[in-house]
């Protein structure tokens, strides 16, 4: 199959900058992109957090066609991207004050709710779940591309399954040519790692993913309590949060199943082997300077994925970039120093960041 990848210059924030101005080619690239959705096909295009694979979230043979392409495993649910919240009626049987509160309070933006699922919503998208997760994505293409659609879209993360996900155009160009009709290449993506998830279809809304939004802003938002999808902790061994602050959940035996089932896949998985790091930030700089060096005197090539102490924000925007760099450069071995997992962006980047080394950590 034939690829088209149209590059956007005007790709903005929706949030800040309602009205895009777009030049004529680039409204004639939506307008092809929107009848290609409408038409069952497939569209991957940027959002503010990872960019997406894109197909008609009501259409169960466009939705499967989604995972075909990302070879993704059939239970893992599609997140339901909108652009109006007046979606909320047509996808869910019952819409609580609660979804509207965090609506105006975050969207666009990166975080994504789980609500019961209506009739409209086939089962292919959700993963044969009674909810569905929707999502308001920030980004003036993805804004523009589910309005001319005319259909709210369902996407998953644009990479092949296993993959660091995508947050450049030519991440999306890289997994995806000759397996989509078009690539929608607009910004890097600002927030670089993927939404938050809550489950507002319990007593207590629920995180199931950790994202750039934290439980804490939620939990304002809401006033009242969240909790954090047990699941999520284990497996984190924590630098940076005292003992008996509860996440020391090294060892677990009868880890409790992830609510959102695709947590539990292989995820974000550089070609390299990969170990990180975590104590004290200057010991563990030296370290990984000892282990390059080591590996060096071997006669293999090492990358390094080191954040400066608190630039959490960078270090999310960055890591799938610099795992993809290092799969490109073919190093033999990665050494990454971990983020402070105390602050609850930390914790967020660390979920991932321990996806990709399979959990393999040492403590210095
Ligand atoms: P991705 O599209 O790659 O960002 O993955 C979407 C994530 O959302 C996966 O981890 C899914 O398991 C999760 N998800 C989607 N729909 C639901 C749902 N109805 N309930 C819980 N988790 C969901
Ligand atoms: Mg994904």
């Amino acid at each position: 199959m034939e690829t088209a990848v149209f590059k956007f210059e005007h790709d903005m924030p929706v949030r800040n900058y309602p009205a895009p101005r777009w030049t004529g080619d680039e409204y004639r690239a939506l307008e092809r992109a929107a009848e290609l959705i409408r038409n069952g096909e497939l569209v991957a295009f940027p959002t503010e957090t990872v960019y997406g694979l894109g197909g008609n979230a009501l259409d169960p043979e466009a939705a499967g066609k989604i995972y075909a392409a990302k070879g993704r495993p059939s239970d893992n649910p599609l997140i339901v991207h909108i652009a109006d919240c007046f979606e909320f009626y047509r996808l869910c049987s019952e819409v609580p004050d609660e979804a509207m509160v965090l609506a105006e309070t975050f969207w666009p933006g990166p975080l994504t709710m789980v609500l019961p699922k209506s009739f409209k919503v086939p089962d292919v998208t959700t993963g044969g779940l009674g909810t569905v997760a929707i999502r308001m994505p920030n980004s003036a293409v993805a804004y523009e591309l589910i309005q001319l659609s005319g259909v709210p879209i369902a996407a998953p993360s644009a990479n092949l399954s296993g993959r660091p996900s995508p947050t450049r155009g030519d991440h999306c160009v890289r997994d995806l040519d000759g397996r989509i009709p078009m690539i929608l290449w607009g910004e890097d993506c600002k927030v670089g790692i993927e939404s938050t998830i809550v489950d507002l279809t319990e007593e207590t809304p629920a995180i199931l993913r950790p994202g750039i939004i934290t439980p804490t802003a939620i939990s304002k938002a809401l006033g009242r309590e969240v909790i954090i999808d047990p699941a999520l902790l284990v497996n984190h061994k924590p630098y940076g949060v005292a003992d008996g602050d509860g996440l020391l959940l090294e060892g677990e035996k009868d880890a409790p199943a992830p609510r959102a089932p695709g947590m539990k896949y292989r995820h974000y998985a550089p070609k390299a082997p990969m170990t990180i790091f975590q104590g004290e930030p200057d010991d563990v700089r030296r370290r990984i300077e000892t282990e390059k060096a080591k590996a060096e005197a071997e006669g293999l090539t090492a990358g390094v994925i080191l954040f400066s102490d608190d630039a959490f924000e960078e270090a999310a925007r960055n890591l799938f970039a610099d795992l993809r760099k290092m799969d490109d450069e073919g190093v033999d071995r990665i050494f990454a120093g971990a983020l402070k997992q105390s602050d609850e962006r930390g914790f967020a980047v660390m979920n991932r960041m321990l996806k990709s080394a399979g959990y393999n950590v040492i403590d210095v």
